[in-house]
C-alpha cells in the first residue's frame, strides 16, 4: 500500500488559511495568492505548469503542497442536456453533481456530503444512508470540475447546493467553500449566484442567518402539517414546521429577495387544495416564493407523482393568492439526475446497491 500523502491539501484553504501556509513555509504571502488564482481561475493544478513561478518554488511547492481534484469517473448525458457527473474522491466514495443548462442560466448542482442522514422518505439519497462530509476541497472541486467539462469557467453560472447531502449537516466545510467560491481573486462567485437547499435544520439557520456572506435561501417544506411532515421528512420530529417557520420568518434577506419553499407533490399525501391553501396561510407573513416539484417516482419510493391536473390545481391556488409559484421541471429523468434520484453505493449496502442496481 501507498503510504498516504501528507503534504497539505491546497484545495481545502481559503485564500487566507493559504497565505498563512505559505508564510509557515516560508515562503513569500504573496505567491500563495499567485498559485490561488492558477487553482481558481484557470482551473490548473499542477505546480510545473504555473509558468509564473520559478523552478526552484515549483519545487518546494510540490514537496510540501499538493492540490487535490475529485476524479472524473463517468459521465452521463441527457437528452436534455443535462449532465451528470460521477466523482470519485481520494477515499474511494463517490459522489454525484449534475449541470443543468439555460434554466435560463447555466447552473451545477452540488453534493455536500457522501449520502445524506436526513432520511426523507421519497428521496433516494436519504435510501444510501450517510457515509461522511465533504470536505471544501471535494465540495469546490466538483465546481472545478464541471466547470472545465462545460467550458464555462470565464463564464457566469449558477451553483445550487441541492446535490446529495444537507448543506447545513456540513455547516463549517459548505461556509468554508462559499467563502473559496466567491474569493475575488479566484472563481469570484457572486453570493447572489449561489443557492443553499436546506431541509430545515434550524440552529444551522440560526447561525447562516448571522453570516457576513450570505447565499440564497432554498428551503425544502414538503408538508403544511407536522403530523405529515414528521413522516415524510422525519427531520421534522426534532424541529416543528412553527420552529422553522419562525427561523425564516426571521431570516435576514436582501432587499427583494425571497425565500424559496420547495415542496414535493406526492399523490394523495400533501397535494389536495386544502394543503395548498394551508400553505398560504403558513407563508403569509414570510417574503417567499414556491417552487413545487412533482415527485419524480423510483422503485423503493412509497409514493407516486400526482397528475398534471392535481399540481396545476395546488399551483394555481397559491397563485390566485399572490404567491409567485413555478413547477419545476424535472430535468435529466432519463439519466437518474433529477431532484431526489442520486444515489450511489452507500453505507447501507444491501438497500442502497439495491436500489441503484433496480435504477440501472
Ligand atoms: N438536503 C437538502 C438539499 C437537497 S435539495 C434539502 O433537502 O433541501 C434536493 C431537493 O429535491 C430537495 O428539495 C428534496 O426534497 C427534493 N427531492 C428529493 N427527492 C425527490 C424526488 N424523488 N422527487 C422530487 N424531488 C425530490
Amino acid at each position: 500500500m501507498t503510504p498516504p500523502d501528507s503534504r497539505l491539501d491546497l484545495a481545502n484553504l481559503e485564500l487566507a488559511a493559504m497565505e498563512q501556509a505559505f508564510v509557515d513555509a516560508g515562503l513569500p504571502k504573496f505567491r500563495a495568492r499567485q498559485v490561488f488564482r492558477w487553482i481558481y481561475r484557470k482551473g490548473v493544478t499542477d505546480f510545473e505548469r504555473m509558468s509564473d513561478l520559478g523552478r526552484e518554488l515549483r519545487a518546494s511547492l510540490g514537496e510540501r503542497f499538493r492540490i487535490s481534484t475529485p476524479a472524473l469517473v463517468h459521465e452521463a448525458r441527457s437528452v436534455d442536456g443535462t449532465r451528470k457527473f460521477l466523482l470519485q474522491l481520494a477515499d474511494g466514495k463517490r459522489i454525484e453533481s449534475v449541470f443543468i443548462p439555460d434554466t435560463p442560466k447555466q447552473t451545477f448542482c452540488i453534493s455536500s456530503q457522501v449520502g445524506c442522514a436526513m432520511d426523507c422518505d421519497f428521496c433516494l439519497t436519504g435510501k444510501m444512508g450517510f457515509a461522511r462530509n465533504l470536505t471544501p476541497a471535494e465540495i469546490v472541486g466538483q465546481v472545478r470540475v464541471l466547470a472545465a467539462a462545460t467550458d464555462l469557467r470565464d463564464k457566469p453560472f449558477n451553483i445550487v447546493l441541492m446535490g446529495m447531502g444537507e448543506p447545513l449537516h456540513n455547516y463549517d466545510a459548505v461556509m468554508a467553500s462559499m467563502r473559496i467560491l466567491t474569493e475575488e481573486h479566484g472563481m469570484a462567485v457572486s453570493p447572489r449566484r449561489v443557492t443553499l437547499s436546506t431541509v430545515g435544520v434550524v440552529p444551522a439557520m440560526e447561525k447562516l442567518a448571522l453570516e457576513p456572506l450570505m447565499p440564497n435561501l432554498a428551503v425544502s417544506l414538503h408538508a403544511t402539517t407536522d403530523a405529515t411532515r414528521d413522516r415524510i421528512a422525519p427531520i421534522n420530529r426534532k424541529y416543528s414546521l412553527e420552529q422553522l417557520l419562525d427561523t425564516c420568518r426571521r431570516f435576514p434577506l436582501k432587499r427583494r429577495n425571497r425565500i424559496t419553499f420547495e415542496y414535493v407533490l406526492l399523490d394523495g399525501v400533501n397535494d389536495t387544495p386544502e394543503d395548498a391553501r394551508r400553505l398560504v396561510r403558513l407563508l403569509g407573513d414570510i417574503k417567499a416564493k414556491v417552487n413545487l416539484l412533482p415527485l419524480n417516482a423510483a422503485p423503493g419510493i412509497p409514493y407516486e407523482r400526482p397528475s398534471d391536473d392535481r399540481v396545476n390545481t395546488f399551483a394555481q391556488i397559491l397563485a390566485d393568492h399572490h404567491i409567485t409559484v413555478s413547477v419545476r421541471k424535472s430535468r435529466g429523468r432519463d439519466i437518474r439526475a433529477a431532484c431526489g434520484q442520486l444515489i450511489v453505493e452507500g453505507p447501507k449496502k444491501s438497500a442502497g446497491k439495491k436500489l441503484a442496481a433496480l435504477m440501472e
